[in-house]
């Protein structure tokens, strides 16, 4: 039987990732303090109604404030429907504050993110076909991280301009080649270990017609895979073509026919023949690399961010920056947009949730709980073998996620069967 509740394990993840979120508080602090260090001159000076006027004083408190939410996001307030006689809590919700650089609401927000709007690139898949790009150039120092982002975003939408025909390449039909109807594009940030350079790329969807050309079939800088994992990787026409072009949006080179056909060099600077690494593949279904957050890329193997220092360049970076941005088709969806009530009818797991929580209260009035995690710890050892069960639709949906559609009907009976026999 699939998983369907949220177990021991599910708890005790989420205590570890709190262990990061220590981490952060203290890195928000020091930036806390920082700022109070660069304030207290003007104390000297001005009077403390003015000291409380500046915004600089404002940024202070700011930081305190996100120091504490983040140390203590789902530590409590984990409030739950019990279910005496079945056994069962639903989850209704939990402290959150949702901070970018909080591991726990970055993971549940991108499983959110997924739910809601995987559906919307759905809807293009039978006419269209969506394609998984990535836009990775040149790792980066902390110190024109910000700039980079800035000129990424800025080439971006330049490339979007020309795929779908408003500006036009002379001897290339670009829109008739590729049909290229909109796209989603999210950014992600990563670190590399060894120099502490960053790694800013673009993950994105595109919605292209189909049948376009991918064969594999050129050799190039980027096809060899340093750490022997897996074979050379040839790259497809279409592939070829967005490592130039995205090479010179980024080195602000003219895009024409030619330079397209025979990358520019730049003199006295280290030489990219075959561009930027770009890649593309039909997505077949799997959006999660879209809908993953900006800073997936920091808690990546167990580690963090290397330094203090170089959380704030990211946090300075990160500052007001949409990470999630639609063109064309998907204009006027804002991805970065969360919504509470995430319910979707014509979601099986969705009305299995519903399904279950109309028997249950069919039967039984339950009584509100609000725990801490610990607290939650310590039941969840004490009980597992009495069976208390902590629901939530996210468990449901994740149980869904986890079978192939067609045994899903039969998933939805099962869950709902077993929880009613459950019953004491
Ligand atoms: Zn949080």
């Amino acid at each position: 039987m699939e998983k369907f509740d949220l177990n021991h394990e599910y708890f005790l993840e989420i205590s570890q990732k709190c262990r990061y979120n220590e981490r952060m508080a203290e890195w928000y602090r020091q930036m806390a303090d920082e700022q109070f260090d660069f304030l207290y001159p003007l104390t000297q000076r001005e009077e403390s109604w003015r000291v409380h006027m500046n915004p600089e004083y404002r940024k202070m408190c700011t930081y305190s404030n996100r120091a504490h939410s983040i140390e203590f996001c789902m530590r409590d307030g984990w409030t739950s429907d019990y279910y005496r006689m079945h056994g069962v809590k639903i989850l209704k919700g939990v402290n959150r504050c949702k901070d970018r650089f909080c591991y726990n609401c970055q993971s549940m927000d991108s499983l959110q993110r997924f739910h809601e709007y995987a559906p919307v690139i759905d809807r293009f898949a039978e006419k269209y076909e969506i394609y998984h790009v990535v836009f990775s150039q040149p790792n980066v120092p902390g110190f024109i991280l910000d700039q980079t982002l800035d000129l990424m975003y800025k080439s971006f939408s330049r490339l979007v301009g020309f795929m779908s025909g408003k500006k036009k390449i002379k001897g290339l039909d670009l829109k008739g080649m590729y049909g290229f109807e909109g796209c989603v594009r999210a950014l992600e940030v990563s670190q590399n270990d060894k120099d502490s350079y960053f790694h800013p790329h673009f993950h994105c969807m595109w919605v292209m017609k189909k049948g376009i050309d991918t064969t594999p079939k050129h050799r190039n800088m980027f096809s060899a895979d340093r750490s022997h994992r897996r074979e050379d990787r040839l790259f497809s026409d279409f592939e070829v073509f967005l490592q130039r072009i995205w090479y010179l949006l980024l080195n602000g080179i003219k895009v024409t026919k030619k330079n397209l056909e025979a990358l520019p060099q730049i003199e006295g600077k280290r030489s990219y023949p075959d561009g930027f690494s770009c890649f593309a593949e039909p997505a077949k279904g799997k959006y999660h690399e879209v809908f993953k957050y900006a800073t997936k890329g920091s808690f990546s193997n167990g580690s963090i961010l290397n330094d203090y220092d170089c959380f704030k360049v990211l946090y300075k970076a990160l500052y007001h920056r949409r990470v999630y941005q639609t063109y064309g088709c998907f204009y006027g969806i804002d991805m970065n947009e969360l919504h509470d009530d995430g319910f979707s009818p014509g979601d099986l797991a969705d009305m299995c949730f519903k399904e279950l929580l109309e028997k249950l209260n069919s039967s039984e009035t339950p009584v509100i709980v609000i725990e801490s995690l610990i607290d939650i710890l310590k039941v969840k050892i004490a009980e597992e073998d009495k069976g208390v069960k902590y629901i939530s639709v996210l468990s449901i949906r994740r149980a869904f996620d986890e079978v192939p559609a067609e045994l899903r009907p039969k998933l939805k009976e099962k869950i709902v069967s077993l929880i009613w026999d459950q019953c004491i």
